[in-house]
């Protein structure tokens, strides 16, 4: 498991670690200062407190109903109860609700399956079923991506562009994460593959510039060159003087440091 350490993170930290996982859309979230992802869902935690929450909840606010089963899912301002958090995520999805409070729904669903307690034997698979509907409803959150790189880095699974149709939810993950890093530009942390060739041995980040979520592992020079022509849009090198050939340049000042 990727995220081996939930287990051991304290109430709050589940909590906003939950909350930046299915809330935020992906594409903003990875922007985010790793301050501002723990301020922010500090503020939510709060600035309302619980028991609004659940007179709200109560009332079938939905908003009030989602935070709820947030709070007790992962004990932080209310007792810990897996069971009943998934119980309301599973209402809110299957309601009438607006389509993005279910999406935020079903990504909070997905999150609990992987992360709870006592797991289930097919937890993965549900929790891929409902990060699909989130998708399906508009939302592309970091559990999405969370998932995917289970699936690529974890599993070693490997989808070619002209299987993913008739892979199932699994192919809706691959495709989305393509879309979503040649947007962004993003590079999961604790990559264990190189990006370009994909093999697993003698890893390096890049050395430039690029901001720490959009540095990619390289397992040799001939890689990083290959990979140049998508990744420098990310990178910025300080170039010392001008060179006509600035890729060149770019190279030699980037590869010094590593060997
Ligand atoms: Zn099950
Ligand atoms: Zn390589
Ligand atoms: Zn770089």
């Amino acid at each position: 498991m990727i995220n081996s350490t939930y287990p051991h993170l304290r109430p709050q930290e589940k909590y906003e670690l939950m909350y930046m996982s299915c809330y935020p859309p992906a594409r903003t979230g990875c922007l985010l200062t790793a301050q501002e992802r723990t301020e922010i869902p500090y503020f939510r935690l709060k600035h309302r407190d619980t028991k609004l929450v659940q007179e709200g909840a109560a009332r079938r606010d939905v908003d009030d109903i989602l935070e709820y089963a947030l709070r007790m899912a992962t004990g932080s301002g209310a007792p810990q109860d897996e069971d009943i958090a998934m119980k309301m995520l599973m209402d809110v999805i299957e309601s009438d609700f607006p389509s993005n409070k279910r999406a935020v729904a079903a990504n909070l669903a997905s999150f609990l399956f992987i992360h709870r307690t006592e797991s289930d034997e097919d937890g993965f698979s549900h929790a891929v079923e409902l990060c699909q509907l989130s998708i399906h409803l508009g939302h592309y959150a970091h559990i999405a991506v969370f998932l995917f790189l289970m699936c690529s880095q974890e599993f070693d699974i490997v989808l070619p562009l002209d299987a993913r149709a008739d892979a199932g939810p699994i192919g809706v993950l691959f495709d989305k994460y393509d879309r979503f890093q040649e947007e962004t530009g993003f590079q999961p942390f604790k990559s264990t593959h190189c990006v370009a060739c994909g093999t697993k041995r003698q890893l390096r980040r890049c050395s430039g510039q690029c901001a720490p979520f959009r540095k990619p592992m390289y397992c040799n020079r001939e890689c990083q060159k290959a990979d140049w022509v998508k990744h420098r849009k990310w990178c910025v090198v300080p170039v010392i003087e001008e060179d006509p050939d600035k890729d060149t340049a770019v190279y030699r000042l980037h590869l010094a440091s590593a060997g």
